[in-house]
């Protein structure tokens, strides 16, 4: 079974919201705050990090962060927490108050680089030099 929409006449609550979420989004990536890049030299080492699948980068408000597109391992077929009762702090803490249900979270991102085609097209606007940076 997967999560369907709600139907028009069921009013979403925050008690009800998780059940109504196609593909549970929060529970399919990890992120990890990066120091800010700022040379030539970070670019190309973020650049290698995104030729990996799955790997992506933002900055928004807090800073730049590495975002990893994989699902947790505990999340069921059902959209449920296979490990509720023991899940670490960090699921606990998170509200679904205004969330992804509500808003896609790049739409919150300064910078958005959803894969490695992207942030060499940044890179190369950003540095004159970025195709002579091998010498
Ligand atoms: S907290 Fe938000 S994004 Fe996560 S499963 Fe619930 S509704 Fe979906
Ligand atoms: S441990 Fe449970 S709540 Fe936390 S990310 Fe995995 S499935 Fe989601």
């Amino acid at each position: 079974m997967t999560r369907t929409p709600a139907p028009r006449h069921i009013e979403i609550t925050p008690e009800n919201k998780c059940g109504f979420c196609p593909g549970s989004k929060c529970c399919t990536y990890i992120t990890q705050k990066i120091p800010g890049p700022r040379s030539m030299a970070d670019f190309d080492h973020l650049l290698w990090q995104l030729a990996h699948r799955g790997v992506q980068a933002y900055r928004d408000s807090d800073g730049w962060y590495l975002l990893i597109t994989h699902p947790c391992n505990f999340l069921q077929p059902d959209g449920r927490c296979g490990i509720y009762a023991t899940r670490p702090q960090l699921c606990r803490d998170y509200t679904n108050d205004f969330c992804e249900f509500d808003q896609p979270a790049e739409e919150g991102f300064d910078l958005y680089f959803p894969d490695y085609a992207s942030l060499d097209a940044y890179c190369r606007q950003r540095f004159r030099r970025w195709d002579a940076r091998f010498g």
